[in-house]
């Protein structure tokens, strides 16, 4: 950490702070706080807080259930649309036992451990990400609608684009936030956006991803819309999506990169491609935890399908972006922002770790827009396809021992319920498609 208890004190006098809201998230990405006032302050920065994990979704039991939150002091930071007399500031925890030991279930800790995995072989990851994300209307109960605020489309200008006085506001409150910003335009669908932040230490984007999302609905808020990261929530529009893009560093200096490879690619890149396509069928049930996310992943809207990689083919999962050197890096392009940021970037780590570690060769990298490939060509060059639905990825999730480990038998046991009751209220409901198809046919 790079402040320290007195830091924290004198920043949150300085800045006339009231009230603190201790965050962490729970398994499926919400996130959860508490608010305390400054008067606490103090004991919160020892880890004194305690609160009833039962309560909170794939925590634990009730018989279990007494938690310490301990602040990562580095993320303090004030809620700049708030109050600036009292203001609110908050601060991201990693949740711990009464006997003093991490909770096995907070998904922040999960990734702590696969980073460590990784710094035992000398390798620090580092992630940028780029989230999209919908504006919406909502109805005269305040309620959200699929009516979208604009008819904009990819990189228009207002009056197109009545996106941009939000998406300039969330800009401004991120920078305030110690964000440092890159760029923010109009995506592909009507009403739909991306706003992009700096790559930064897996564990900081993370966190960032997390912070990003509810400052994007707070703000979209003050402008009387909603904002949601739902990944598919038009049909026949592009989905949300939330690209990863991801480099490992060893000494200082980038591992995927190797100037004397014909595509400037390391071994190690090669490897940690292998593993991240030899474990993405399991990998998708956390970076695309949602029935909803595999309406998406389907041919036509930008959004992978199928199991491959390229250096420039955006019908590959896995793209390699331009840059070279320092910024020499793989996109990896099916998750979305429903997705726990931690849980995702943790699984997709270990897949690269396995795929070093167990120097796992990638295929030759495909070239042809894949979506427009025949079934037989797709056999030939061994192309799969990401899992159909949410039901197929938690079955190969459930077999997947590797990624399973990334996440810890905690997770994984109360993810999959979670999970599972999810998939079983979606399959036994009667959607509005079965009665059009069916109701005067049959
Ligand atoms: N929205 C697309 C997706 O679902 C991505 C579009 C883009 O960024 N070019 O991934
Ligand atoms: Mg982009
Ligand atoms: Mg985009
Ligand atoms: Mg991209």
């Amino acid at each position: 950490a790079k402040l320290i208890k007195e830091d924290v004190l004198n920043k949150a006098k300085e800045l006339n702070v009231k009230f603190i809201r201790l965050q962490f998230t729970d398994i499926l990405g919400i996130i959860k706080n508490v608010a305390i006032t400054v008067n606490q302050l103090e004991d919160a920065l020892d880890g004194k807080i305690m609160f009833d994990g039962s309560s909170i979704d794939g925590f634990t039991r009730i018989n279990e259930s007494d938690m310490y939150l301990k602040p990562d002091y580095d993320t303090f930071t004030v809620f700049p649309w708030r109050p600036t007399d009292g203001a609110v500031a908050r601060m991201i925890c990693d949740v711990y036992k009464p006997d003093g030991s991490p909770f096995a279930g907070d998904p922040r800790q999960v990734l702590k451990k696969v980073l460590d995995e990784a710094k035992e072989m000398g390798y620090e990851m580092f992630v940028g990400p780029e989230p999209e994300f919908f504006l919406f209307q909502k109805d005269e109960n305040g309620e959200a609608t699929t009516i979208t605020n604009d008819q904009g489309g990819y990189f228009d200008l207002a009056p197109m684009d009545a996106g941009q006085d939000p998406r300039r506001d969330i800009v401004l409150a991120l920078e305030e936030m110690g964000f440092e910003m890159e760029a923010s335009h109009h995506e592909v669908a009507p009403g739909q956006h991306e706003i992009d932040f700096k790559y930064d230490h897996a564990l900081t984007t993370a966190d960032n991803v997390a912070t990003f999302k509810f400052v994007v609905k707070a703000i979209a808020e003050t402008h009387n819309l909603h904002a949601t990261f739902m990944p598919k929530p038009i049909f026949g529009e592009n989905g949300s999506g939330m690209h990863v893009h991801q480099s490992l560093f060893k000494d200082g200096k980038n591992a995927f990169y190797d100037e004397d490879d014909k595509l400037g690619l390391s071994q190690i890149a090669k490897y940690y491609i292998g593993g991240l396509l030899k474990h993405a069928k399991a990998i998708a049930a956390i970076t695309n935890p949602t029935v909803n996310s595999y309406k998406r992943l389907v041919p036509g809207y930008e959004a992978p399908v199928y199991l491959a990689w390229s250096s420039s083919n955006r019908s590959a999962l896995i793209r390699i972006p331009a840059a070279r050197g320092a910024g020499t890096r793989l996109e990896m392009r099916n998750p979305d922002p429903s997705c726990n940021p931690y849980l995702a970037f943790a699984v997709m780590l270990k897949a690269g770790l396995d795929g070093i570690k167990n120097k796992i060769e990638a295929p030759a990298e495909v070239l042809e827009n894949i979506y427009t490939m025949s079934a037989d060509r797709k056999e030939e060059l061994g192309i799969e396809s990401l899992p159909n639905s949410l039901k197929d990825a938690l079955g190969y999730l459930l077999d997947d021992e590797v990624i399973q480990s990334a996440l810890g038998e905690h997770v994984v046991e109360h993810f999959l319920d979670a999970k599972i009751i999810e998939w079983d209220i979606y399959r036994t409901q009667v959607h509005q498609w079965e009665l059009d198809q069916y109701l005067r046919v049959y």
